[in-house]
């Protein structure tokens, strides 16, 4: 589609006004140009309107649950409202709705609400499910998922983790869990954790089929989301999974927030993530010199410590930019922008687009790429420095994925980047280019 004809095509949005649209960088060559920002699967750019918000409530700024003065109850206010404003973005399950009778083992009946709790990030919100589950619970994640949700599991020590093989077409993921679930031994709690855009390849997974998949055994389901919220609308009740995390950098609102959404049980049932002010309702010495403290059971048990409600007034405010300006739209124009890039690329022999499910897949605006004969990082930063381009380059925190997709052995990648690969041999890290709203 050319550039008018976008224009021309109603149901494909403009892009969203962001800050750093107007930044000139310095070019080795000589000049300067605009800065091309194509790394939004990192960070995306703040919306113009999410800043304005940021703006409008900053000079009445106050403490949250602490204070009886007008500020604290308007901060108060404004930190409890956007938890209203991200539950309706994701569809959040009600007080009272159908319970779990989808699962053939698990119970039915009445469900309880759905929780959101405010975090500091998708690692976060992923800590902080790990630390709530069950003793015993059987975790089951493919080996390719990003490091955030490949990792957090095995910090407890009285969970088991069982690490899927990389899948190569999306039904293979779900045939893949199936056959994990059913030859599961012993039976018993069971968390499966995928997430829901791949931040190396873009594509989708089947997460609806997988959810099914996970209740059918008996299994919950976290929706790792940090990639596939900025891109498409997220509906808990309507991909009936159980959790879902997202970070609010990736969502445009680059403050520091995150979310971890979705069922309530083990959120209360656990020791709070955090103990501190906040999290408990009641504290009061024993007789015998200890401390008794009762925890609350809503989502601050999980919030101890002053929020950032900075941060979660940004969520909340691009969370309405986004459903205002209508996904549909948005989605149409990515869809356009990495499908000429993609179109671009294909011309170019030197270069291999990196996928797991085939050129076929549906996929966000993210994709990962190699050139023949380039080491990666050299060529992202010839990108910057000859071009004022803005790309990624090494293994994304997503190490066994990208090794799988390159077929290269493990190495040592220090950080989150690769061992520099000479130009001509086979590269050990690649190049990615996100784009966003404000492509
Ligand atoms: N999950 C995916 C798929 C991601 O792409 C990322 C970040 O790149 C994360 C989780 C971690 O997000 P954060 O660094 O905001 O915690």
């Amino acid at each position: 589609m050319s550039a008018s004809a976008v224009a021309a095509d109603r149901s494909v949005c403009a892009p969203l006004p962001v800050l750093g649209r107007d930044v000139r960088v310095p070019l080795v060559t000589g000049g300067e140009v605009d800065y091309a920002a194509l790394d939004y699967a990192a960070s995306a750019p703040a919306l113009q309107r999410v800043w304005d918000d940021v703006a409008a409530y900053a000079p009445y700024y106050g403490s949250v649950h602490r204070g009886a003065g007008y500020l604290s109850q308007l901060s108060t206010d404004l930190f409890e409202n956007s938890r209203r404003t991200v539950a309706e973005f994701l569809g959040c399950r009600i007080e009272g709705g159908p319970g779990e009778a989808r699962s053939s083992k698990g119970g039915g009946g009445r469900r309880e609400g759905d929780q959101v709790v405010f975090t500091r990030s998708t690692t976060d919100s992923l800590n902080l499910l790990a630390s709530v589950l069950p003793q015993g619970t059987r975790v089951f994640v493919f080996e390719t998922e990003h490091h955030a949700s490949l990792l957090p599991w095995e910090q407890r020590t009285d969970v088991t983790v069982t690490y899927l093989n990389a899948p190569r077409t999306p039904q293979q993921a779900v045939d893949t869990l199936e056959k994990a679930l059913a030859a599961r031994e012993p039976y018993g709690p069971a968390l499966v954790c995928v997430t829901g855009a791949s931040n190396v390849t873009g594509e989708l997974w089947p997460v609806r089929e997988l959810a099914a998949a996970a209740h059918a055994h008996g299994a919950r389901i976290v929706l790792d989301a940090a990639q596939l919220v900025p891109h498409h609308p997220v509906d808990l009740g309507e991909l009936d999974v159980d959790w879902v995390a997202f970070s609010g950098h990736k969502l445009y609102a680059p403050f520091g927030a995150g979310v971890l959404a979705g069922r309530a049980d083990w959120l209360k049932d656990a020791a709070p993530y955090l103990a501190g002010g906040g999290a408990s309702r009641k504290v009061s010495r024993r007789t015998d010199g200890g401390v008794d403290v009762e925890w609350h059971t809503t989502a601050a048990r999980h919030e101890a410590g002053s929020p950032n409600v900075i941060g979660v007034y940004a969520i909340a405010s691009a969370c309405r930019a986004l459903t205002e300006a209508g996904f549909d739209g948005l989605v149409a124009r990515e869809q356009e922008l990495i499908t000429r890039l993609r179109t671009g690329l294909a011309e170019v022999p030197e270069v291999t687009v990196l996928s797991l499910f085939g050129d076929d897949a549906a996929r966000v605006g993210v994709l990962s790429f190699v050139v023949d004969g380039w080491n990666s990082s050299h060529f992202a930063a010839a990108l910057s420095a000859e071009y004022g381009i803005g790309v990624r380059d090494g293994l994304f925190c997503a190490h066994p994925l990208v090794r799988t997709l390159l077929g290269t052995a493990p190495q040592d990648p220090g950080e989150c980047g690769a061992p520099d690969a000479a130009p001509g041999e086979k590269s050990l890290n690649a190049i990615r280019v996100s784009v966003g709203v404000g492509t």
